[in-house]
C-alpha cells in the first residue's frame, strides 16, 4: 500500500493505471476510521481492481465554531485499518496542497443544501461539494462510495455528478451501528459514558418513528412529533431537527406518498450527532 501526500504523486501513479485498464474505486473519508468506513471500503475492494482512500480533514466544511482543531486523527492506525483492507493508496495531502492561499473557486448548491444539516450548518455543504469535487478531478475514479449516514451528503453528491457531468458512479453504503444501535461515527468518541449510553434515543426514537410508518401512518408531522417526544424524554439530549423528506429532492415531506428520509440531528451535551433511515414506499 502506498501512502502519498501530493496531487502530482497521486496522478502519476493513476495514469498508469489507467493505461493498464484498471478500474478505480475512491472512498473519501476525513480519517479516525472505524467500522463504518471499512464497509464502504470493503465494497469498494470488492468492485474494482484498485482502490483509493483519502483522509483529508477539510478546513472549508467546518463553520467557524465547530470542532475543526479538535477533530480526532490517527494515522497511524488508520493505515493499519487500510492496509489490513487491501486499498491500494491511502492520499493524505496537507491543506496547502489542497487549496492555494488565493484559492477562489467554489462548488454551491441551492435546494438540497439549505435543508436539515444545511440550516444549523450554512456553508458546510459548499465545502463538502468544493473538496469532493476537487477529489474526484485529483483520483479521476471510476466509483466512489459514500454512506448512508450522510444521507443528505450522499443525495447532494449524487445531484453534484448529474448536474456537473461528471464521469463517476456514485455508491451509497448502508449505516453501520454499534451493537447496541448507536449510529459509529469519529464524533462518538467525543462522547462521557453517560453521553455514550443517552446518545441511544437518537436510533431508539428513529424506530418509533420506522414502526409508525411500517403501520401505515403517512402524517409526516405525527412522525416528527412521536420521534421529538421521545427525544425530549432523554435530559442530556437537545433537538437540532428532526425531519421527513423526500428522500432525492430532500423536500419536505407532508403527506408522505414516496420514498422518504427520516432525519435527526441532536446534540448529546456538546456533540451534534446524527442519524436517519429511508422508508421505501
Ligand atoms: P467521514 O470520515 O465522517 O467524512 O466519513 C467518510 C465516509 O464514511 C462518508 O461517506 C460517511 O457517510 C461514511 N460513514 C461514516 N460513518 C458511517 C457509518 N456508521 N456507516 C456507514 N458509512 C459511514
Amino acid at each position: 500500500m502506498q501512502l502519498v501526500n501530493t496531487i502530482n504523486d497521486l496522478r502519476q501513479i493513476v495514469k498508469q493505471w489507467k493505461i493498464d485498464g484498471l478500474e478505480i474505486g475512491f472512498v473519501p473519508t476525513m480519517g479516525y476510521l472505524h467500522e463504518g468506513h471499512q464497509s464502504l471500503i470493503k465494497r469498494a475492494v470488492s468492485e474494482n481492481d484498485r482502490v483509493v482512500v483519502s483522509i483529508f480533514v477539510n478546513p472549508m466544511q467546518f463553520g467557524p465554531n465547530e470542532d475543526l482543531d479538535s477533530y480526532p486523527r490517527d494515522l497511524d492506525c488508520d493505515i493499519d485499518i487500510c492496509k489490513q483492507e487491501s486499498v491500494d493508496l491511502i492520499f493524505h495531502p496537507q491543506v496547502s496542497e489542497m487549496y492555494f492561499n488565493d484559492f477562489s473557486t467554489l462548488v454551491d448548491m441551492s435546494g438540497l443544501t439549505d435543508v436539515l444539516c444545511g440550516k444549523s450548518r450554512p456553508n458546510h455543504f459548499r465545502g463538502v461539494c468544493t473538496v469532493v469535487n476537487k477529489l474526484f478531478n485529483i483520483v479521476d475514479a471510476d466509483r466512489a462510495y459514500f454512506g448512508q449516514k450522510d444521507a443528505q451528503q450522499l443525495a447532494i453528491i449524487k445531484r453534484m455528478v448529474r448536474d456537473l457531468n461528471i464521469d463517476i458512479e456514485i455508491i451509497g453504503c448502508p449505516i453501520v451501528r454499534e451493537e447496541d444501535g448507536l449510529a459509529k461515527s469519529s464524533r462518538n468518541t467525543y462522547l462521557n459514558e453517560k453521553e455514550r449510553q443517552a446518545a441511544l434515543i437518537l436510533n431508539r426514537s428513529l424506530m418509533i418513528g420506522q414502526k409508525l410508518l411500517s403501520d401505515g401512518e403517512r402524517n409526516a408531522e405525527k412522525i416528527i412529533n412521536a420521534i421529538s417526544e421521545n427525544i425530549n424524554r432523554e435530559p442530556l439530549a437537545k433537538i437540532d431537527y428532526v425531519d421527513v423528506v423526500d428522500s432525492l429532492s430532500l423536500k419536505k415531506a407532508n403527506n408522505i406518498s414516496s420514498s422518504c428520509l427520516v432525519a435527526v440531528a441532536v446534540f448529546i451535551g456538546k456533540t451534534r450527532l446524527i442519524d436517519n433511515f429511508i422508508f421505501e414506499i
